[in-house]
């Protein structure tokens, strides 16, 4: 029965290597198997064209490849391309490939909805199903990659982990997934090109920092006092704000690698100048850089985005205090790709 069936993906190189040693097969066997199901990305075991057939019956007996299928897909008028991604077990998540003229990005997911519940995030209004799998992952950049090279004629540059989920919260599967995409046997991109992006999960940041990982690390901020950020992110309330700068701290002192704050203005919640200076002043912390982030408001939600003044003023207060900000234009409005309105809801 295809449900008592073992994902094979789930399977190392190594353990793939001892199957076919006890099944009276050479272990090299495994190797071929494992360049099929990653750097091939192979949906069947019938799409292994160099395996004998015997091989592939018998794999196809013991294992199945809950590969994922890009149910619909979305162009926005700007180029952004939204896939609703169906899972083996009929879920849904959502991953975006974004392009500029020198990049294109994937924005992927890492759960089904969202363990955490920021209220001006449509995934949160989503409950949280199941994390993906490395294979579920690793299967949304593999089609955006596909996808980028259709429509744009060159190769996925960058990957953002922003769509659903909280990554941290499905660390051991984001971080085997992140492995297949930068290694030789996957994909071989290179980690500066990836980056992680955390609703702020101290504990876990200090973690990644100990595990000496290689990518680029963003946190959600939106704002750097405490009575606010519980308001907007109630989770927050587990992880104080000074926790997570001890934990930035710990990051940057391991890593020497820069955080990114992922910033949004809101009208009456964090525009005024106690907001300004508080992010100012956190932001002496750590070396960082800001995004302002434009908001895209959801169909329920009570935020709104601030007046473009306030968002100068964040500019002129950070620049003044010689911190690189960016405004970040929204992307993909027209299909709601755009950051905060991924919410399965074709
Ligand atoms: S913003 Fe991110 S962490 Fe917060 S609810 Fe949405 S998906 Fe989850």
């Amino acid at each position: 029965m295809q449900a008592d069936k073992k994902d094979i993906r789930a399977l190392s190189k190594e353990q793939l290597r001892d199957f076919f040693v006890t099944n009276g097969d050479k272990a090299f066997r495994g190797n071929q198997i494992y360049e099929w199901l990653w750097s091939k990305s192979a949906h069947s075991f019938e799409n292994m064209t160099n395996v004998s057939k015997e091989t592939r019956a018998m794999l196809e007996a013991n294992f199945v490849i809950n590969h994922v299928k890009v149910d619909t897909m979305q162009r926005s008028e700007d180029g952004t391309v939204k896939n609703a991604v169906r899972l083996h077990d009929d879920l849904i998540v959502e991953s975006v490939l974004i392009p500029t003229k020198t990049r294109t990005t994937a924005c992927v997911s890492s759960q089904v909805g969202c363990s955490l519940d920021c209220n001006f995030c449509a995934t949160a209004r989503l409950k949280r199903m199941r994390n993906l799998t490395p294979g579920e992952i690793y299967d949304q950049v593999v089609a955006i990659d596909n996808e980028s090279k259709l429509y744009y004629d060159r190769p996925l540059s960058n990957i953002v982990f922003m769509g659903m989920g909280e990554p941290l919260m499905n660390y051991p599967n984001v971080m085997k997934a992140i492995d297949m995409i930068t290694s030789n046997e996957g994909l071989g991109m290179s980690p500066k090109r990836i980056t992680v992006s955390t609703s702020g999960v101290s504990k876990m940041i200090k973690k990644m920092a100990d595990d000496d990982v290689k990518f680029n690390l963003a946190v959600s901020l939106h704002s750097a006092i405490e009575a606010t950020r519980n308001e907007i992110m109630p989770f927050t309330k587990s992880f104080p704000l000074t926790e997570l700068r001890e934990a930035l701290e710990y990051w940057y002192a391991k890593t020497k690698n820069k955080i990114t704050y992922e910033y949004v203005v809101w009208k009456d919640i964090n525009d005024d100048k106690a907001s300004i200076d508080a992010l100012v002043k956190f932001c002496k912390y750590v070396p960082c850089k800001v995004n302002l982030i434009e908001y895209n408001a959801i169909d329920d939600g009570d935020f709104q985005q601030a007046s473009e003044q306030a968002t100068k003023d964040y500019i002129t207060a950070l620049e003044r205090n010689n911190i690189v900000v960016k405004v970040r234009k929204s992307r993909g409005k027209d299909i709601d790709a755009a950051c905060g309105q991924l919410a399965n809801k074709s």
